[in-house]
């Protein structure tokens, strides 16, 4: 472990939560944190749902910058509109743009990754098209990032619409077009990939999911682990996520995924419905199972 992890925890996951930053990314961000007895976190540095790009507040930026590379490690999500393979060529300009506006604000406040959602091709029939474009727009942005910007975190999502990438068979193709790009990492969302057909639920589910990621992955760092369960059945193709052990995953497929030795040094947050009681409740529900 680096000096910057946290000290009691050397050689297991990270436990953390997806915490709101309104208010002042230290100020709220990280009392919310601590709130909720996380040990990492993943913040928004822009409105998630709109593609201004927002500035940050220097004297935030720094007092949070201290506390996440000291004891705190933290990831930013890039904004839920972005899609690098859209057909609206003014949409896939503007994804470019927030991703690396987003990525530059995730390097200035210490961030150790930024995730991004992998995109759809919206209508049927053009995935190599859009494949071709999220490559064009992607490699250049990754070429050209400073030495010290953290990587981007490709996260799969759950198998809604023309998604290019849901299952481990998809991402290592999306790898694959994408050069397995040294500055690229991957986001995993235990939703995202239940919803998309992986049963994590089943005897051996979540082992048998790990060891094929393992081999999926060729190399390419597993950045970061999104943990939620699903209100939906396995294979629904629908993101709803539930709390960790209310939904159709279950507890016990947690406590193997922070047991698996690929697992050991990959932080985890919790992006689950509720409040902050809600919140310390399944970061607890976790930490209990590691
Ligand atoms: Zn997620």
């Amino acid at each position: 472990m680096s000096r910057t992890s946290h000290p009691a925890l050397a050689g297991v996951p990270l436990i953390g939560a997806h915490v709101p930053a309104s208010g002042g990314l230290a100020k709220r961000g990280l009392a919310y944190a601590d709130a909720v007895g996380a040990e990492c976190l993943q913040v928004f540095v822009t409105n998630p749902r709109g593609w201004a790009a927002t500035k940050g507040n220097a004297e935030q930026d720094a007092a949070f910058r201290e506390v996440v590379t000291e004891r705190l490690p933290a990831f930013v999500h890039a904004s839920f509109l972005i899609n690098l393979g859209s057909p609206d060529q003014s949409i896939a300009e503007k994804s470019a743009t927030s991703l690396a506006h987003t990525v530059e604000r995730a390097r200035v406040i210490g961030a150790r990754g930024v995730v991004v959602h992998t995109g759809s091709a919206v209508a049927k029939g053009r995935y190599d098209e859009a494949m071709t474009q999220v490559r064009e727009l992607l490699l250049p942005l990754l070429d050209a990032l400073p030495d010290d910007a953290p990587p981007v975190l490709l996260e799969p999502t759950a198998g809604q619409g023309q998604s290019l990438c849901s299952t481990l068979e998809e991402l290592d193709e999306y790898l694959h077009r994408l050069e397995h790009h040294p500055r690229l990492g991957i986001c995993v969302d235990t939703c995202h990939f239940f919803a998309a057909g992986h049963d994590l639920a089943a005897d051996g589910g979540m082992n048998d999911f790990l060891d094929h990621l393992e081999k999926v992955r060729a190399g390419v760092p597993v950045g970061l682990v999104h943990a939620n369960d699903s209100m939906d059945v396995a294979g629904a193709r629908k993101d709803r996520h539930q709390a960790i052990g209310s939904g159709h995953v279950g507890s016990e497929p947690f406590r193997a995924l922070l047991a698996h030795e690929t697992m050991q040094h990959v932080p985890v947050v919790i992006e689950t419905p509720g409040d902050e009681a809600e919140h310390a409740a399944d970061v607890a529900l976790l930490q209990s199972l590691r």
